[in-house]
């Protein structure tokens, strides 16, 4: 075994059916009494339920949270909360409530609360990712990590199937560089095998049967195992493609994360033989990349990067932007080889080192 460092996350997390019924509760836990909800234009009339839910307890809600944290968002937001003197943050959604959530908090040091309604995995990162004049950065502090998260299996049974497919291949890419993070420990690795295995089983039987309660379960424990990895360790080559490829060609988050998590695997598996056999063995496939690409043509995951809106001409230039910013990776980051990984990405075609 090799030297390790453990820090472990401060998030207290409740995972169940039904669980959202005990958020008024978690709300006087943390002897909040005036908190605002946030959610997407999309998920409106969700977050103004909820809030009547709990009444005196909710000073309103805001439903502007979008894709990739705006600033201009995250100040509209900010003077709504002051307005409403709200005390605290309650974010349902998917990982852009999370991060407007975050960016409230990081602002005000305002408590938040999660009830995550996809499987992108934000709610367990001190991670926020914010956009100011279409140009996406990226910083960590303890202020950002949520206090507390509710997963509530009933609020997934409605995520679209195709978003399952792609929210979940999305978490299952946290769990793949976990384990072969830099900064990796043992019980990192375990909870990254075991949140690979878990997504491997359900999102399948999801895809079949969306309303499936086992398999949501599963997929929302493997949510957790993989987004507390994120929290955990550092990304590598693949997380830092799909931020040049999201950034650049205004691609979907989870979409883009689908189709090239098999490439980038494939691309350090050479250096990491340890990391690519515990992968196989959580997807039950003879090889890690090539179980990765299989699981996606399986569940209906697109996965080629030209069916999402990314001109050929953009693989020299995201070649270009991959190497010029260079970053740890088990393999090293050569231009060639880099160039290669998203040709075939962008065609679709099956992976190889
Ligand atoms: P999302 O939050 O953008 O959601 C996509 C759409 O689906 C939204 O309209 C949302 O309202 C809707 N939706 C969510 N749950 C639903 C449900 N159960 N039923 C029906 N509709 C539902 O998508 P996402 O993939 O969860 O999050 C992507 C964003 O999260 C990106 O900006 C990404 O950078 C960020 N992210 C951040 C971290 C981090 O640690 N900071 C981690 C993962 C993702």
């Amino acid at each position: 075994m090799r030297d390790f460092t453990f820090q472990a996350l401060p998030t207290r997390v409740i995972l169940g059916s039904g669980t959202i019924e005990r958020l008024p509760d978690e709300i006087r836990r943390m002897g909040l009494s005036r908190v605002l909800v946030l959610s997407t234009p999309q998920q409106a009339g969700e977050a103004e339920r909820l809030a009547a839910s709990f009444g005196p307890l909710a000073a309103g809600t805001f439903s502007g949270a979008t894709m990739h944290t705006p600033v201009a968002v995250t100040e509209a937001a900010l003077a709504v909360v002051r307005e409403m003197r709200a005390d605290g943050v309650v974010s349902v959604g998917g990982g852009s409530t999370t991060g407007l959530g975050k960016a409230i908090a990081v602002n005000t040091d305002l408590p938040q609360i999660v009830v995550p309604t996809t499987y992108a995995g934000s709610e367990m990162t001190d991670i926020l990712g914010e956009t100011r004049d279409g140009v996406k950065t990226t910083r960590r502090s303890p202020a950002i990590q949520p206090e507390t998260v509710i997963y509530d299996i009933d609020l997934t049974l409605g995520l679209p199937v195709g978003m399952s497919a792609t929210s979940g291949l999305n978490a299952i890419a946290h769990a793949v560089e976990a384990l072969y993070a830099e900064d990796g420990s043992p019980l990192v690795s375990l909870m990254a095998e075991a949140g690979i295995a878990a997504f491997a089983k359900a999102l399948p039987v999801i895809v079949a049967e969306p309303r499936n309660g086992e398999a949501r379960a599963d997929a929302l424990y493997g949510s957790w195992l993989c987004g507390t990895c994120l929290g955990m360790v550092s990304m590598a080559l693949h997380h830092k493609l799909c931020h040049t490829l999201g950034g650049t060609f205004d691609m979907p988050h989870a979409e883009t994360h689908s189709i090239v998590l098999p490439h980038a695997t494939a691309y350090n598996a050479p250096a990491v033989p340890e990391a690519m056999a515990r992968i196989a063995k959580a997807l039950s496939a003879p090889d890690a990349a090539q179980g990765l690409y299989d699981l996606a043509g399986r569940i209906g995951a697109p996965r080629a990067l030209k069916d999402i809106g990314m001109p050929e001409s953009g693989i020299d230039r995201a070649a270009d932007l991959a190497v010029a910013n260079p970053y740890r990776n088990p393999r090293p980051v050569e231009r060639e080889a880099v160039r290669r990984l998203i040709a075939r990405a962008w065609a679709g075609e099956p992976p190889t080192a």
